[in-house]
């Protein structure tokens, strides 16, 4: 992508109301804007971000036996009554038509996808069956303060399983612990996100909830410093004792809820009597599990993580873009054409680019909005590398920059396209 084309620019100051961290950065930088609390539009830079996260969650999802689908985020009043919903459900936005009609604009969809996939389940030969999609999901968040970590309005992959029995989905369940920890691996909040033991309503002993720890977390665990797991505070466990390993050294950390995997049981296929028959014609009650992750607290997670005093630093793997290539003489034909060669040439070789071409803006400039943009690999064409025949690389998370040929400079860049071709202009 040309940096001439991007209608959005970076700004110097983010909005006075505006506190959370990952919110400011990335209002600055150009990936989100804010329409409202909670509220926010995914800029061009941002989508791509969101699509790269996406891709890994879809990816691990399918790995697991997941089919996609997508349901609506209207629903109608009736199911949510079934489940009782309707009126204990504080953050549920209800909205009603000229003619009175109220439905439920999506905060989750168990009222939608339980009575839905039940109803091509019949016999024992029809589990287990799980589902998923990405869809925006609508909660009437009070302390909406938190840039993308919390939104009004934000996008969950949410996955359902249907069981037989409780073995089934408690076998499942432990499938997916490994599911989600290598899709915070891949995204590469890996390492500073942890199991952690939540309580599990009144139908499970526990949940699942996976933390990553940042100061910007609005929720306190214990970490087991023998075991890479951890506790909820908001568990009121009698014994402060590791769940897993059963050691008592457990370091207090603020953390941000990134995913969550709950045992849901029978809860929401008796709600909707659903059943199915077992190999002796007998009726059996269904078992389901669900599995959440938000992709825009993920994202933001991965900003309040790795952001400097220079702004963003992305993991590779969800950055916008794999290399910014800023032209510093871009009023010079001779190095238009080297940097358009090479802006064309990392296309081809599969790697996302993002070319720096604007006319009348200084080195300095150039040089302060890629470091607050935050992709990985900043290369850098002008008079001087020119001259040499060479081309300046650093990656964002280095000090200083080193002239490097044209193979090692292929040789350093992810491959993690997004399937662009380059810009015709
Ligand atoms: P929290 O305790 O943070 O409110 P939750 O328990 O309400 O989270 P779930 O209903 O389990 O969250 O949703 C599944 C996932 O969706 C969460 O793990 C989180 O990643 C994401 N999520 C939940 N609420 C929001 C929100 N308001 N904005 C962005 N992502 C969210
Ligand atoms: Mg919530």
């Amino acid at each position: 992508m040309l940096q001439s084309e991007l209608f959005t620019k970076t700004r110097r100051e983010a909005p006075k109301d505006e506190v959370a961290k990952n919110a400011q950065l990335l209002i600055r930088a150009g990936y989100i804007d804010k329409l409202a609390a909670g509220v926010y539009t995914y800029l061009p830079l941002g989508l791509r971000v969101l699509k790269k996260v996406e891709q890994i969650i879809r990816d691990e999802m399918n790995r697991a036996g997941g089919i996609e689908l997508l349901m609506p985020s209207f629903h109608p009043k009736e199911l949510w009554e079934k489940t009782g919903r309707w009126n204990t459900m504080t953050d549920l936005y209800k909205v009603a038509d000229s003619s009175g009609r109220e439905v439920a604009l999506g905060p989750t969809h168990e009222e939608v996808v339980t009575p839905l996939v039940g109803s091509f389940i019949s016999s024992y030969r029809d589990l287990p069956r799980a589902v998923y999609q990405f869809q925006n999901k609508f909660r009437m968040e009070l302390r909406a303060k938190s840039g993308i970590l919390r939104g009004r309005e934000f996008i969950m992959k949410d996955f359902y399983s249907f069981h037989r029995d409780e073995k089934d989905l408690a076998e499942y369940y432990e499938k997916m612990k490994a599911v989600y920890k290598r899709v915070f691996d891949r995204i590469g909040i890996g390492e500073q996100t942890f199991l952690t033991f939540a309580s599990g309503g009144s139908f499970s002993k526990y949940s699942h909830e996976f933390q990553t720890i940042t100061p910007a977390g609005e929720d306190t665990i214990y970490l087991c410093v023998n075991c890479r797991v951890a506790i909820n505070k908001e568990v009121k466990t009698e014994q402060p004792n590791c769940p897993s390993c059963k050691g008592s050294e457990l370091r207090e950390e603020r953390a941000i809820e990134v995913g969550n995997i709950f045992e849901l049981k029978t809860k929401y296929s008796n709600a909707f009597g659903l059943s199915y028959k077992d190999e002796e014609g007998k009726p059996q009650p269904i078992q389901m599990g669900c599995y959440g992750i938000g992709l825009g607290r993920v994202m933001g997670a991965a900003v309040e993580v790795f952001a400097d005093e220079k702004g963003i630093v992305w993991p590779e793997a969800i950055a916008p873009f794999s290399a910014h290539l800023l032209n510093l003489s871009a009023e010079t034909d001779e190095v238009n054409f080297a940097a358009r060669a090479l802006y064309e040439e990392l296309s081809r070789r599969d790697v996302d680019v993002l070319y720096d071409d604007r006319k009348d803006v200084s080195a300095g400039e150039k040089f302060k909005d890629s470091d607050l943009i935050g992709i990985p690999l900043r290369v850098v064409v002008s008079k001087k590398t020119l001259g040499e025949k060479k081309y300046e690389m650093k990656k964002r998370t280095e000090d200083s920059a080193r002239m490097v040929g044209e193979e090692e400079l292929f040789a350093a860049v992810n491959k993690n396209s997004l399937g662009d071709l380059p810009s015709d202009r």
